[in-house]
């Protein structure tokens, strides 16, 4: 077995990702309850500061203990050759890796992605960044202008303005993170503006230029003035898959019209003998897809286990603080099929634990067939949401109705607790 890594072991999680965001968010919620000390009676005794070069350094000792474990792992691996370059397809049998070739009867695409770089006017005449050189800085950008307000946007523009900087979201839509229900996109919005982020949603015709030290990004927003200026520029509008330089051609293996590589529910592609995993295949955009496409090929080559993507229930975070922790369904989702559900919706202000902590802000939501009495999805927007949504989420994988967790007796006090109350007073779900 050869496995081919062209930069960085552990991949864009580990090195640019989920890793190192969330060990950047979790010193951004330090500051802020720092910040907010004196209301849990706590003094700090002078003003809060952040030290930016100790942020990274926490960050990167973090992820190069994960990336060190995983190379050293692989390269003490018996009967695996581990290449240190970049993978190209000469044939759908054989691989070249800078001048040696190698051919194989199985060959396992698994190439992740990279940030979008959109042909904007002007972009090309002003400096910015992207989740991946995000990375180095280790100072604090005074007035940060992140053009996407969707996953990776709002994690960053969150921490920095915990930092200490003014952060701008430019967003095309409008409203942010759009994939979710209005109720969701709203709330986050609610909590960014808390914290004073400056967000402009429907810039239509997005424009960069400098100006002496600044740079300008013109907007076009329905209101607000038309320009922005900044001293950073961070993109966030959106990843492609590493598809467009891999020889695929060569192998006859099909990709869609975004550059991802087309599979079935098994996870192969059209060639026999190549499967493609992660996010490379457009079947996910997360880790725990990622892994669960390798449970999937593994266990029908290795064990006659049939599994399939179809099998899993779309689940994901938004790590922004409170998180937002999401399972199936939304409801706009849920309307489209046309089925008769039923919704529960419950504010954090009334959750014990939420007051407790003093992080009241968000709610819960479920929804539920109205006849086969199955969860469809549900959104915990709020504190502990990242962890309270996986009750949920292990009920719907079992296809159990809804009344299992209804009767079940949870911790007090925890956001969890008030998941069976929910499902005690759903309501049906209206059309809009
Ligand atoms: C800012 C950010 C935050 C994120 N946060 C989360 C999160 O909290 N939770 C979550 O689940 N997901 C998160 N994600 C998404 C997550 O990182 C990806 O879904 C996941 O890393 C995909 O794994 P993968 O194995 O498909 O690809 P990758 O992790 O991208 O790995 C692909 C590897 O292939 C290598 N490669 C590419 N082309 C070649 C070639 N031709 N030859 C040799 N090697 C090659 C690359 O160098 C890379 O190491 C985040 C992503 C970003 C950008």
């Amino acid at each position: 077995m050869a496995i081919v890594e062209r930069k960085l072991f552990g991949g864009t999680c580990v090195n640019t990702g989920c890793t190192p965001t969330k060990t950047m968010v979790a010193s951004a919620y330090a500051a802020r309850m720092a910040q907010r000390a004196a209301e849990f009676g706590v003094s700090i005794g002078g003003p809060v500061s952040v030290d930016m070069r100790r942020v990274k350094a926490r960050k990167d000792s973090i992820l190069e203990q994960s990336r060190t474990g995983l190379e050293t792992w692989l390269k003490q691996m018996q009967n695996c050759t581990v290449y240190k370059g970049h993978a190209r397809f000469e044939s759908p049998r054989q691989v070249s890796v800078g001048a040696e070739s190698m051919t194989a009867d199985r060959i396992f695409i698994n190439v992740g992605g990279r940030a979008v770089v959109p042909p904007l006017p002007g972009l090309d005449q002003v400096p910015y960044l992207t989740n991946s050189s995000m990375m180095d800085v280790d100072f604090l950008p005074p007035r940060l202008i992140v053009v996407g307000g969707s996953y990776v946007g709002l994690e960053f523009g969150q921490m920095f303005q915990r930092f200490g900087s003014e952060v701008s979201i430019i967003e095309m839509g409008p409203r942010l993170v759009h994939r979710e229900d209005e109720d969701v996109s709203e709330a986050i919005q609610g909590i960014l503006n808390n914290e004073r982020l400056n967000i402009r949603l429907n810039a239509k015709c997005i424009a960069f230029s400098k100006r002496k030290e600044e740079i300008i990004v013109r907007t076009e927003c329905a209101e607000g003035p038309a320009e922005i200026s900044g001293t950073h520029v961070l993109l966030a509008v959106g990843r492609r898959p590493n598809t467009d330089d891999l020889g695929l051609d060569r192998a006859g293996v099909e990709v869609d019209n975004r550059g991802y590589i087309v599979v079935d529910d098994q996870l192969q592609t059209n060639v026999p003998g190549i499967w493609a995993l992660g996010d490379c295949n457009g079947r996910g955009a997360f880790t725990h897809t990622s892994y669960n496409d390798s449970e999937i090929v593994s266990a029908n080559l290795l064990d006659n286990d049939p599994r399939r993507v179809s099998d899993r229930i779309p689940a994901y975070a938004l790590y922004i603080d409170p998180p937002l922790g999401r399972a199936g369904l939304t409801e706009n989702e849920v309307r489209k099929t046309g089925r008769s559900a039923l919704v529960g919706k419950r504010p954090m202000t009334r959750v014990s634990r939420a007051i407790e902590k003093g992080e009241t802000q968000g709610f819960m939501k479920i929804i539920v067939d109205a006849h086969s009495r199955e969860i469809l999805g549900a959104a915990i927007l709020g504190v502990g949401g990242d962890e309270a949504i996986h009750c949920i989420l292990d009920v719907m994988h079992a296809k159990a109705p809804y009344t299992v967790i209804q009767r079940a007796v949870h911790i007090h006090p925890t956001v969890s607790e008030l998941i069976p109350t929910i499902l005690g007073e759903l309501q049906p779900l209206r059309a809009v």
